[in-house]
């Protein structure tokens, strides 16, 4: 292991009953890397983002983190999963707080930032994904867009080793996509280290270091953007982006 993987999978496997979901998965995210995870429904993406967070348990394998592995549960799980941000496909904002709020209770509660310092932080994030202006309101009274980008807000507040993104844009209106992608391609300029799902290769080809594509849960083939979408080696990636090119 070098110094700079911050992600390491090694030997993954997990089941769901008789279902096996993921198997012996084997990945290594560097630091600043930018990993876009492809692959059909049920392939298997959700559930390892999962894992990496251990909102999901695995059966045998290890998950590394920055040179730590992750225990199963404990206070230490708890702050080392503070090290790696999640942004859903359904935002998951606390719907009674203001957009404000919730870039600022994760910083005071886990993190134990005074509150003048975390309000600060707060606005100067939503400010960098556009939003400064919406700080007041209630998460319902934005867009999907706008909604999506307090995700990223917040997730970025926690001052993160990674983010992993769970198609961040499939819930979202077709015009609302870009403002969201756009401000991940930056995050991915700036040195962010990110695990993307995503089903928009354009994304893919612009912001991704690496791509690797998954089916039935295993990781089938990976590479740089370039020579996995001109040159897939397997059947079932190209049969994959067959369908959705
Ligand atoms: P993807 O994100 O690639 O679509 P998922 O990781 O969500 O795939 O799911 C992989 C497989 O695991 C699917 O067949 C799904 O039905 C199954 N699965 C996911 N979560 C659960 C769960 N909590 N209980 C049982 N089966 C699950
Ligand atoms: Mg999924």
């Amino acid at each position: 292991m070098s110094q700079s993987d911050l992600i390491v999978l090694d030997q993954v496997n997990k089941r769901f009953g008789d279902h096996h979901v993921l198997r012996d998965v084997n990945l290594t995210v560097r630091q600043g890397e930018v990993v876009v995870i492809i692959g059909p429904s049920g392939a298997g993406k959700s559930t390892l983002c999962r894992a990496i967070n251990r909102l999901e348990t695995i059966d045998s394998g290890t998950i590394t983190l920055d040179g730590t592995p992750l225990p199963s549960e404990g206070r230490e799980l708890a702050r080392l999963r503070a090290e790696v941000g999640m942004v859903f496909q359904s935002f998951n904002l606390f719907a009674h707080k203001t957009v404000l709020d919730n870039v600022v209770l994760g910083q005071v509660h886990v993190l134990k930032r005074p509150r003048e310092q975390a309000v600060r932080k707060a606005r100067e994030l939503l400010d960098r994904v556009g939003i400064g202006a919406q700080a007041d309101k209630l998460p319902a009274q934005l867009s999907g867009g706008q909604q999506q980008r307090v995700a990223i807000a917040r997730a970025l507040a926690m001052d993160p080793k990674a983010i992993l993104f769970d198609e961040p844009t499939s819930a979202l209106d077709p015009e609302m996509v870009n403002e969201v992608l756009d401000v991940m391609t930056t995050l991915a300029r700036e040195g962010m280290t990110m695990v993307v799902v995503t089903h928009e290769m354009g994304f893919a080809r612009r912001a991704a270091d690496r791509v690797v594509f998954m089916a039935e849960g295993e990781i089938v083939e990976q590479g740089a953007p370039s020579a996995f979408f001109g040159a897939p080696s397997s059947d079932r990636a190209q049969s994959f982006l067959a369908k959705i090119l």
